[in-house]
């Protein structure tokens, strides 16, 4: 292994190195997180995929092709929906960004399309992804059918055994889906698999990465290209009501679609910012998938951050209701914000989650995702807290792909592990 971050004890970057895009630093850090900590073989696939991923951001015809497909294909932007009746039982002004309306369902394509147009741009002859539940799989797979790339996705067999729908959803899509039965036979053999496929041919193979983790620079590549969401919400928040919210609340698993809707906030300094990790069934270590609330600093696939980790640094396993956010680690650049304290993560239990689900599909015809059903937990506590306050929602994805789930807990036999 060779690294390129240095441990703690580095100078301490603040907020306005943020802002002004110092951050992530040469060395792919956001503070002390962050870095690059893969096998020297992947070194040059990182360097070369910076510098293609810097090139391309700042080039107006990739933009031009980029916005094109999130308005036609996509269809963004996404609405702002101010959710009255969820408000008026609060006592607060509630909107929700609805990621959920994006195509596939969730906010997971706006990265997809993006790494994918990046992958045609560097001339890559396929893309790889890994995947757990199955949407970031979905999601590439729909993106590479878009562009005409051929798609491999790693899936453990565990995962692909309890997520068939998204399995068939993906081969109808084009994918080639490899069912991963070394390991733990779940996300984190899926990653292994993936990272030796990657090093066995790093030039014309596209490593696509699902959340804004990893190795530098996917953390930053996958915040840019979701920060559509945030810019999106701001200005919609400005035109419909008038003002900024005074506070964002979002669903954190490895944080893509949370960094996304609060980057366009982070310099509102009057705008709370809060994240809400998996509480699972109780604080325990293993109950829960609390990372940026409960962890420690420690590496985990590629970068430093906060993980759930046993005395011994062993990471551990995790548990959530929700798949989306049953992740050990945490994207570096939430690791920095909670430290800097300019976001606060919090977390809501597998009940809670539930609740708010079941709530907010009454009161407003929408039914969330589980993982975003706890953005919408939050917001009510929230609302309790501060009586009156304006409240935008991450609304990450739809929940339709949970109703077995739903089901499973009715009939009394858990989730569905
Ligand atoms: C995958 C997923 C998440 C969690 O991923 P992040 O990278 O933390 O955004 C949240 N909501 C939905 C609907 C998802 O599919």
């Amino acid at each position: 292994m060779s690294e390129i971050a240095a441990g703690p004890g580095i100078a301490a970057a603040t907020l306005d190195d943020l802002l002004a895009g110092r951050l992530p630093d040469e060395r792919g850090r956001f503070g002390e997180f962050g870095g690059r900590f893969v096998p020297e073989t992947l070194m040059p696939a990182l360097a070369l995929l910076e510098i293609a991923a810097r090139d391309a951001l700042v080039d107006p015809d990739f933009q031009t092709a980029l916005a094109r497909e999130l308005k036609d294909w996509i269809g963004r932007p996404t609405p702002l929906t101010r959710a009255a009746r969820l408000g008026g039982a609060w006592g607060a002004d509630v909107w929700l960004k609805r990621e959920d309306l994006a195509h596939t369902g969730a906010h997971k394509i706006n990265n997809a399309i993006g790494q994918a147009l990046l992958a045609q741009r560097m001339g890559a002859r396929r893309v790889i992804a890994e995947t757990g539940a199955g949407q970031h799989g979905v999601a590439s797979a729909a993106a590479c059918a878009r562009l005409g790339l051929p798609c491999t996705v790693y899936m453990g067999e565990v995962d692909a055994a309890r997520q068939r729908p998204n399995v068939q959803r993906m081969r109808l899509l084009g994918a080639e889906v490899v069912e991963v039965t070394s390991g733990d036979r779940t996300l984190r053999a899926a990653i292994d698999e993936a990272l030796r496929d990657w090093v066995s041919d790093p030039e014309g193979t596209y490593y696509l990465l699902g959340s804004a983790v990893g190795p530098h620079p996917y953390p930053w590549l996958v915040r840019e290209l979701q920060a559509v969401i945030g810019r999106e919400a701001r200005s919609g928040m400005l035109d419909a009501a008038g003002r900024l919210p005074g506070a964002v609340v979002a669903c954190v698993g490895g944080g893509s679609n949370a960094i996304g809707i609060f980057h366009a906030f982070l310099g509102d300094p009057d705008v709370e910012l809060v994240g809400i990790e998996a509480g699972g069934c109780g604080p325990g270590l293993g109950e829960h998938a609390a990372t940026a609330s409960l962890g420690r600093a420690g590496v985990l696939h590629g970068s430093r951050s906060l993980l759930l980790q046993d005395e011994f640094g062993q990471v551990r396993d995790t548990h959530s209701v929700s798949a989306g956010l049953d992740y050990p680690g945490v994207g570096p650049e939430h690791a920095f914000l909670a430290a800097i304290g300019r976001v606060r993560y919090d977390s809501v239990g597998d009940d809670e989650a539930v609740a708010a689900l079941e709530e907010c599909s009454a009161a407003e015809g929408v039914i969330p995702a589980l993982e975003s059903a706890h953005a919408v937990a939050g917001a009510k506590r929230l609302a309790q807290e501060r009586p009156g306050a304006t409240i935008l929602v991450g609304m990450s994805g739809r929940g339709d792909k949970d109703l077995g789930i739903l089901d499973g807990l009715r009939d009394g036999d858990g989730e569905d592990e």
